[in-house]
């Protein structure tokens, strides 16, 4: 017998999970959302430490035509600043201020590769073609946050006209689905220069979604108070609406046939639909499926088999920085997002065959090996810098400044490492590595300024959130994506083939992200509202 019945359960309370609850509260319906963690927002968090505030996850937000959208629709104010974007290479920085800013990107790239001149410039004609690309994908707001039966002049003053470029845009990056390293080498052919333009993203990242950055860094706003303000403005709308939150509670197992979910405390929900937002490999590890009919059971097992064969994508190592040295040093650099790459030289098979030979002879390799590969890995990578106090100087205390420096990091290694018993040790040489490269480079005011530090690990993030491999915006890009990754049939993604149960989140459309979570939470509630039969395709 369930203790609590509801007409919908939402399993996770990140920016999907928050949405999902927030659209299905404002329909009227008894909902609840469970949460693991203390906090709601998962990887949208922000957290204070000494006086400095610091974003956990993603470090600005994209609007992507979704999130504004969004806030207008459930009339939320959110203030939010703009949050610029600077490159650098060696001791080079171009803050980058509009569109314009491609010609000194260019300019750039040619001072440190002269020989590659004519490629460079190809490489940026592409990129031009892409931004125009994304004003058509991204320059409506998003249809499904609007209530079309009411807004009959968005219809036809907006959507239809749209609608036909959208259709050909989409048409067009669909052939630009090849790794972006695969698709470089067709153009550029000094191998350091590829990695300057993309070391910095995922392992085979689409091309089309690689190269649209350029455009994005134009896009990113900062809410003041930090990114996890995003989700507090939600979580306290949730509330607003009626909706209730159970924070530091686990689903630890599902039973669809009697349409219960059971928490780590052994209490039960009862609910007419299920939306998941949180990692789907435990989705499918924890539903008890064994009374359901046999063919949807066929189903719930392949669909299973297809995510367990897969992973989560490239996980990330963050260092925070609490530095006893006033914002305005760090403001004559570059500006508050900040994407650095200290040497001309590029990754090269560092972070790939490297780095594989070296997992795969983990043992007998020994720490040495290890801490060795951790110096050209620390010194040829790109770095992603945040400093929250030159968004909104009241997330820092006066006179100093926090600064986040991450950078892409293999979950295997970090696992294998603390199997091996040598974890603290590692992360502690991570630390040391990042700091001399960084304070050696671009920021010499780290070498004797930086009060205290800490960091977070692939591991940690697995275990905070529950995501596989330490995931962070949901899958590895492979060849069989296990999700949907077509933008034309994103409302799809949402569908299982466990009766009653929804998904949404990272996990469930790829490319993730923050915009395509909340995009999968409000299509789940939708799904939900209409009560859709779960289990169509
Ligand atoms: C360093 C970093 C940089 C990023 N940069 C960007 C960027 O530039 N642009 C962008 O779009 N995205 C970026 N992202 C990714 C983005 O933040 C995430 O994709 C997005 O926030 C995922 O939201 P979600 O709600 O789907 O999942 P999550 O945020 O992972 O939320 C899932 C929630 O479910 C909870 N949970 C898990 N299992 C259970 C369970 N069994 N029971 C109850 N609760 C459970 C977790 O605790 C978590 O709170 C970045 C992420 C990081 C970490």
């Amino acid at each position: 017998m369930a203790e609590q019945k509801y007409d919908a359960v939402v399993v996770g309370g990140g920016v999907a999970g928050l949405t999902a609850t927030i659209y299905l509260a404002r329909a009227g319906r008894k909902v609840v959302m469970i949460e693991k963690n203390g906090e709601c927002g998962g990887l949208v968090n922000t957290f204070s430490h000494n006086g400095y505030k610091f974003d956990t996850g993603v470090r600005a937000l994209l609007d992507a035509g979704i999130i504004n959208t969004m806030l207008k629709d459930l009339k939320i104010e959110l203030e939010v600043v703009r949050s610029p974007v600077s490159l650098g290479i060696g001791n080079e920085v171009l803050n980058i201020e509009d569109k314009s800013s491609l010609d000194d990107y260019r300019n750039l790239l040619k001072r440190f590769y002269p020989e590659s001149a004519g490629e460079i410039d190809e490489v940026l004609r592409i990129i031009r073609k892409i931004m125009k690309h994304m004003d058509v994908l991204y320059g409506i707001e998003n249809p499904v946050f609007k209530n079309l039966k009411r807004d009959v002049g968005f219809i036809f003053g907006k959507i239809l006209p749209w609608f036909p470029r959208f259709l050909l845009t989409v048409r067009k990056i669909n052939r630009m689905n090849a790794p972006v390293e695969e698709y470089l080498k067709g153009i550029v052919t000094n191998p350091s220069l590829r990695d300057m333009i993309a070391q910095h993203f995922f392992k085979n990242t689409p091309s089309f979604f690689a190269l649209s950055y350029f455009s994005l860094y134009l896009d990113y706003f900062y809410p003041i108070g930090g990114v996890g303000r995003l989700a507090e403005a939600l979580q306290e709308k949730l509330l607003k609406l009626g909706g209730e939150i159970r924070t530091e509670t686990t689903v630890a197992r599902i039973f669809p046939d009697e349409h219960i979910v059971k928490d780590d405390r052994g209490i039960s929900y009862e609910y007419k639909n299920l939306i998941w937002a949180a990692d789907l490999k435990t989705l499918y590890k924890i539903s008890e499926t064994g009374k359901l009919p046999p063919e949807v059971r066929k189903r719930i097992e392949d669909t299973k088999d297809k995510f367990l064969a897969n992973r989560g994508g490239d996980s990330v190592f963050t260092l925070f920085l609490e530095v006893d040295e006033p914002l305005e040093s760090f403001a004559k650099i570059a500006h508050g997002h900040f994407f650095y790459t200290p040497s001309t030289k590029g990754l090269g098979e560092t972070h790939k065959k490297e780095l594989d030979d070296l997992l795969n002879n983990f043992t007998k390799a020994g720490k040495e090996a290890v801490l060795s590969w951790l110096d050209r890995f620390t010194a040829l990578n790109t770095y992603e810098i945040s400093i929250p106090g030159l968004k909104d100087p009241a997330m820092v205390p006066p006179e100093k400044t926090g600064v986040i420096i991450s950078l892409l990091a293999e979950y295997d290694l970090f696992r294998k490492v603390e199997e091996a018993g040598w974890l603290e040790e590692f992360i502690g040489e991570f630390e040391d590595r990042i700091l001399k490269v960084i304070s050696g480079s671009i920021y010499p005011m780290l070498k004797d300024k930086v009060i205290h530090h800490f960091s977070f690990t692939p591991v940690s993030i697995e275990k905070r959130i529950n995501s596989s491999e330490g995931g962070i915006t949901g899958w590895a890009f492979t060849k069989s994506m296990p999700v949907i990754n077509k933008i034309q049939i994103a409302d799809r993604s949402v569908m299982t083939p466990i009766p009653s149960v929804y998904q949404a989140g990272q996990w469930v459309y790829s490319p993730g992200g923050v915009p395509m979570s909340i995009l999968t939470g409000k299509l789940a509630a939708d799904r939900v509202l209409k009560g859709a039969k779960a289990g169509l395709k």
